[in-house]
């Protein structure tokens, strides 16, 4: 491993991107030998989640001739959130900034962040001022998702703010403690506190490839971000028992004291009795789902186990410095190269 000190890390997750990354590959050096001269010894790890189309093949290869670029390939698909993590924890420098590969973070604002960094801020998010040509249904969703998530979590989640964001050592060494498994990070950042900013910029649209956030995938995120930041949606579901069984023992003092007084008859009718069947039925399924839902968390939890698998890191060895290689475990293990 070159002994040098790194400066600056880039971290970028890579999924199905080969139409991107010449794309990227081109800008990232243009920043290079621009607004980030000068900033001292930089990195990029690329960490490629699964892909099943040429880029690894694109990474591996930049990375066999640029000795600042570090390739991670993931096993398998684990996701855009783990697949950052993977690379966060594969950074080495003083500063950490992770953006996305299809050019949507635009590498130039790297070194806004980095100026607003020196102004002593250890979190520096890049917050879209205008979100390019998404979808009205995104553009609404999003909004609502940021407003509940806020409510619920009562940690202040920055508004219209991806993964494209820079962070100080010590911060990620505080995020990196955090070992559950559901992830979300946009809502961990803000909780590890230490001063935290945000700078905005303009999001452009997608040039290339397509985006590999589908429906489905950004109800699980909203889900799992709900979830792992606030306990509300168990203690809802505690409220709403509460007030049934209110409701459920008055209704029976009613009936029983209507029979002592009246002589009324305490049988209720059919459609009471199947009314309340349903209403309890649906009522208990729908509170079982919830804890469901936690148990599995626990459950998931509990099995430790790691968050993702590296199968092979790649990176330019220079000659009679160590090189690496890669344990199951996805523990890099120094070895010296002869
Ligand atoms: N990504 C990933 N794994 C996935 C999905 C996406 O590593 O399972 C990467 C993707 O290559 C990109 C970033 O995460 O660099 C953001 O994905 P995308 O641009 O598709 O999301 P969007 O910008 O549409 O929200
Ligand atoms: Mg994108």
């Amino acid at each position: 491993m070159p002994s040098e000190k790194v400066v600056l890390s880039i971290v970028i997750p890579v999924f199905n991107e080969a139409e991107m990354l010449p794309r990227l590959f081109q800008e990232l050096d243009r920043v290079r030998a621009g607004t980030l001269r000068g900033h001292g010894p930089l990195e990029i790890v690329l960490v490629d989640d699964g892909s099943t189309d040429a880029s690894w093949s694109l990474i591996s290869a930049r990375c066999q001739r640029d000795l600042a670029c570090i390739g991670v390939k993931l096993s398998r698909n684990f996701g855009h959130q783990l697949a950052l993590v993977a690379g966060l924890e594969t950074a080495r420098g003083d500063v950490i900034v992770s953006m996305d590969a299809d050019l949507q973070d635009p590498p130039e604002v790297i070194s806004e962040m980095l100026a607003a960094h020196h102004q002593g801020y250890d979190v520096v998010y890049a917050t879209r001022a205008a979100r390019g040509k998404e979808s009205w249904g995104k553009r609404v969703s999003a909004r609502f998702f940021y407003f509940a998530i806020e409510k619920l979590s009562g940690v202040p989640i920055p508004r219209n703010t991806g993964d494209f964001r820079l962070m100080s050592r010590r911060a990620l060494a505080e995020l990196t403690k955090l070992r559950e498994s559901h992830r979300f990070l946009r809502g961990l950042v803000p909780w590890i506190g230490f001063p935290q900013t945000q700078i905005f910029y303009d999001r452009g649209d997608r040039t290339g490839g397509q985006t590999h956030y589908p429906w489905h995938k950004m109800l699980r995120l909203a889900v799992d971000g709900i979830a792992s930041m606030s306990q509300a949606p168990l203690r809802l579901a505690y409220a709403v028992s509460l007030m049934l069984f209110a409701v459920f023992v008055g209704y029976i003092l009613y009936v029983f004291i209507k029979h002592l007084v009246g002589g009324a008859e305490l049988v209720p009718g059919w459609t009471s009795i199947m009314s309340a069947i349903t209403i309890f039925g649906t009522i208990q399924l729908l509170l079982l789902g919830l804890f469901g839902e936690y148990l599995g968390r626990v459950y998931e939890q509990v099995k430790h186990r790691p968050l993702y698998v590296v199968q092979e890191i790649r990176r330019a060895a220079k000659e009679g410095n160590a090189a690496t290689v890669i344990a199951s475990t996805g523990q890099l293990t120094p070895l010296t190269l002869q």
